[in-house]
């Protein structure tokens, strides 16, 4: 009996028409998926992208080379080397994320008293090679300029509960 109903649900092909109606089922309902890279699902206002050093609203740069995030980086991935300039201000010569190191806790943020070095809300920065993900100074005051206005609005809505 039971090789006989085998049989038949082979013969019927019952097995691939569950299968078809299942699928016809799913067409109808709406979509789950998104069309990544065109279309993007909203990220929180805390996500820990990729790194950025930002700039005041004149142009100078924020960070007054203190190197409390040099200091408290687990991975022990940033480096910085800094000097005085001629006015007495101290700034950053050097600015250097080893990426390939970085763990994405976000200590840095958290330290720095100024809010200069941040983790934006990038998280398309792949890259074919290692060294591309050695960062500098030049690099990441770029990704500050690029990305600016996101991450100001990200601080101002986390600002309550920092
Ligand atoms: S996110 Fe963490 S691991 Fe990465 S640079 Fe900042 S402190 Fe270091
Ligand atoms: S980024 Fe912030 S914590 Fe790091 S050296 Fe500059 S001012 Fe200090």
């Amino acid at each position: 009996m039971v090789s006989l109903l085998k049989l038949l649900k082979s013969f019927f092909l019952l097995e691939l028409l569950k299968g078809l109606s299942l699928t016809l089922k799913y067409l109808f309902k709406p979509k789950v998926t998104i069309n990544y890279p065109y279309e993007k699902n909203p990220i929180s206002s805390r996500f820990r992208g990729e790194h950025a050093l930002r700039r005041y609203p004149n142009g100078e740069e924020r960070c007054i080379a203190c190197k409390l995030c040099e200091a408290v980086c687990p991975a022990q991935a940033i480096v910085i080397e800094a000097e005085p300039r001629p006015d007495g201000s101290r700034r950053t010569t050097r600015y250097d994320i080893d990426m390939t190191k970085c763990i994405y806790c976000g200590f840095c943020e958290e330290a720095c008293p100024v809010d200069a070095i941040v983790e934006g809300p990038n998280f398309e920065f792949s890259t074919e090679t290692r060294q591309e993900l050695f960062y500098d100074k030049e690099r990441l005051l770029a990704n500050g300029d690029r990305w600016e206005d996101e991450i100001s609005k990200n601080l101002q809505k986390e600002d309550k509960f920092r």
